[in-house]
C-alpha cells in the first residue's frame, strides 16, 4: 500500500477578532495533500493571501468553524471572485454551521446572494470525505454551533484545528498520537476572564499533557499578549515542538 501523502499547511491568516499587529488578518489555513486542497476558515482580510497561495476555485472545499467574522467574513470576496472573475461563474463547496448562507445574504440584504457561487452544507459530526482526505468535526464550546475539525485519514498523523474553543477538553476526542494540533491561544499566558469562551496557554498545556500531539501550533493570540510567554507555558508541558504561527508559514505534516 502506498503511504498517504503528507499534509502541507500554509498559514494565510492567524489573527484574532481585532489587533494592532499589521498584517494579522483573520483566521485562514490552507491544507493541501495529494491533489486535494481544503481551506479552514476565511477571516477578515485573508482573501488576498488565499488568492496568492492557490487559484481559489481549485479548492475542493472551504470549512468554516463558526460564524464570527474573523473566521468567515472573507467568504464575501471569495463569492465575488467566483461570480465575477469567471464566465460562467465557478462554484465552491462550503461546509459550516447552519445559517451560514443566510448570514452572508443578510450582509447584502439579498436572499440567494451566497448561493450564486457557494454551495453551503451544514458541517455534521460524522466523517466526511473531501478528495483524498477525511474531515472529522466536533462541536466545541464557543458559539451555539462552533466546530473543531481533524483532517487526515484512517491511519497516520493528521491536523486538528480548534477553531475558537472555550473548553480545551472538547478537542481531546479529535487528537490522535503524533497529530499536529493547531490551537487558539487567545489569552496567551494570562488568565481567561470569566465567561470568555477562549483558551489560554495553561489550558492547552493540560490538554497536550494527556493527548500528546506530535507538534503544537499556537494561533489567534489576542492583542497585548506576549507570544514568547504563551509558547513557554505550553512547551513546558510537552516534548513536542511548540510555535506560534504567522502568515506565510508552511508546515509539512508527514503521515507515514
Ligand atoms: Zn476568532
Ligand atoms: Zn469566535
Amino acid at each position: 500500500m502506498t503511504p498517504p501523502a503528507p499534509l502541507e499547511l500554509t498559514v494565510l491568516g492567524a489573527g484574532p477578532a481585532y489587533t494592532n499587529r499589521v498584517g494579522a488578518t483573520g483566521a485562514s489555513y490552507l491544507v493541501e495533500s495529494g491533489g486535494t486542497a481544503v481551506l479552514l476558515d476565511l477571516g477578515q482580510g485573508s482573501f488576498p493571501r488565499l488568492a496568492t497561495a492557490i487559484e481559489p476555485s481549485r479548492l475542493d472545499a472551504v470549512v468554516i468553524s463558526h460564524l464570527h467574522p474573523d473566521h468567515f467574513i472573507d467568504l464575501v470576496p471569495l463569492r465575488h471572485y467566483l461570480a465575477y472573475q469567471f464566465s460562467p461563474p465557478r462554484r465552491l463547496r462550503v461546509l459550516g454551521p447552519s445559517g451560514l448562507a443566510d448570514r452572508i445574504d443578510a450582509l447584502h440584504a439579498r436572499p440567494g446572494f451566497t448561493a450564486e457561487a457557494l454551495d453551503c452544507e451544514q458541517l455534521r459530526g460524522t466523517d466526511q470525505r473531501i478528495g483524498t482526505l477525511t474531515l472529522e468535526a466536533r462541536l466545541v464550546a464557543h458559539t451555539e454551533e462552533s466546530y473543531a475539525v481533524r483532517l487526515g485519514g484512517p491511519t497516520g498523523p493528521g491536523l486538528v484545528y480548534s477553531g475558537d474553543c472555550g473548553v480545551a477538553d472538547d478537542l481531546a476526542p479529535l487528537i490522535r498520537a503524533d497529530d499536529t494540533l493547531l490551537v487558539e491561544v487567545s489569552f496567551g499566558a494570562g488568565p481567561v476572564p470569566p465567561g470568555a469562551l477562549h483558551l489560554n496557554a495553561a489550558s492547552i498545556a493540560d490538554l497536550v499533557r494527556t493527548t500528546r500531539p506530535g507538534r503544537v501550533l499556537l494561533t489567534h493570540l489576542q492583542m497585548g499578549f506576549d507570544p514568547a510567554a504563551a509558547i513557554r507555558v505550553v512547551a513546558e508541558a510537552s516534548d513536542a515542538p511548540v510555535t506560534l504561527v504567522e502568515p506565510g508559514d508552511v508546515i509539512t505534516i508527514d503521515r507515514t
